[in-house]
C-alpha cells in the first residue's frame, strides 16, 4: 500500500489540514520536532490520518509516547478522570451483554489494557475475570499474558487505540486475535465528519494520530466480518457482532425495558450514534 492511500478504502487521501501548534500543557516543549503535522483526510471514507506521525521512525514515535505519557503522570491533573475511558459504565456494558447472551463471555482479552483498571473492575465488582494484554506495560498481576494466540479470544477489548494508530497493521492485528464468532468492544471517538479545524479538541492530542468516521468504520466492520453493532453513550463503546440485527433486536430492547432508559443503540452494520461533533 502506497503511503498516501487510505489504510481503511485504499482511496488517495488529500491534505487536510497543517497543524501548526498544540494547546496543551508543556505543548512546546513536547511537540517542538514533531510540529507542523500534517492531516490528511480520505475524500471516500473521511478517515483523517497524520502523514507526520506515520513518516516518524519507531524510535522517535516511541519517544513522542514516552514523553506525553511521563508528563501526563507527573502533572498534577485537578481532573482523576482527565482524558480517562468510562471504566465502570464499559465493566457494565460488559456484563449487560454477557448475561443476556449477546457476546460469548468464555475467553474474554483486553487488549491495550494499560494498567488493566477495567478489569480490576470486573473483577472486584462482578467477580469477572479477563485478561489482560499491553505491548508497553508489564505488570506483575497475574492476568497480564504475552501468548496472544490469533483467533481465539470470544471477545476482545480495546479502550482508546484506535485514535493511537499509524497503519493497517496496526488495526488488523487486533481483529486477528478476535475468533470467526466473536466480538470487538471499542472504545474511541468516532464522528461523521472530521472538522476541519487544527484545534479541534481531540487531535490537540500529540499521540492521536487518527480520526474514524461512521463511514470508515462501516466499512471496516464489513472487511472483518462483523454484521452489526451496538454502542452506549453511558460507556462510549461499542461492540461489532457477527449476528444480524434483527436476531438479536429484540433482547437489546428488552436490556432497555429493563433498565427503563435507552442504554443500548443498535442496528445492522456500523451504529452511526455521533452525528455531529
Ligand atoms: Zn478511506
Amino acid at each position: 500500500m502506497k503511503n498516501d492511500e487510505c489504510i481503511i478504502c485504499n482511496t488517495k487521501t488529500m491534505p487536510y489540514f497543517n497543524k501548526e501548534r498544540y494547546n496543551i500543557p508543556n505543548a512546546e516543549e513536547l511537540t517542538r520536532e514533531l510540529v507542523p503535522v500534517e492531516f490528511h483526510r480520505c475524500p471516500c471514507c473521511g478517515f483523517v490520518i497524520s502523514k507526520t506521525h506515520q513518516n516518524l521512525t519507531a524510535a522517535q514515535w516511541g519517544e513522542i509516547n514516552s514523553d506525553f505519557h511521563h508528563d501526563n503522570e507527573n502533572n498534577d491533573r485537578k481532573n482523576l478522570g482527565f482524558n480517562q475511558p468510562p471504566f465502570v459504565e464499559q465493566a457494565f456494558m460488559i456484563e449487560l451483554l454477557a448475561r443476556n447472551n449477546l457476546i460469548d463471555d468464555s475467553a474474554i482479552l483486553d487488549y491495550a489494557s494499560g494498567y488493566g483498571r477495567l478489569s480490576h473492575i470486573l473483577k472486584k465488582y462482578y467477580g469477572r475475570e479477563i485478561k489482560c494484554y499491553d505491548k508497553y506495560i508489564k505488570s506483575l498481576e497475574q492476568h497480564y499474558i504475552d501468548d496472544l494466540k490469533a483467533g481465539s479470544w470470544s471477545l476482545v477489548i480495546n479502550s482508546a487505540m484506535f485514535e493511537h494508530i499509524l497503519t493497517r497493521r496496526d488495526l488488523d492485528a487486533v481483529n486477528e486475535l478476535i475468533a470467526h464468532s466473536g466480538a470487538l468492544f471499542v472504545h474511541t471517538v468516532i464522528v461523521e465528519e472530521v472538522p476541519q479545524d487544527p484545534n479541534w479538541f481531540y487531535l490537540d492530542i500529540p499521540v492521536h494520530t487518527a480520526v474514524h468516521t461512521n463511514k470508515s468504520m462501516s466499512l471496516l466492520m464489513e472487511q472483518w466480518g462483523f454484521n452489526s453493532s451496538i454502542y452506549s453513550p453511558k460507556s462510549k463503546s461499542w461492540v461489532l457482532l457477527r449476528q444480524n440485527y434483527e436476531d438479536i433486536k429484540p433482547i437489546v430492547e428488552s436490556i432497555n425495558r429493563e433498565l427503563q432508559t435507552s442504554w443500548l443503540w443498535g442496528k445492522q452494520g456500523f451504529m452511526d450514534y455521533w452525528k455531529t461533533c
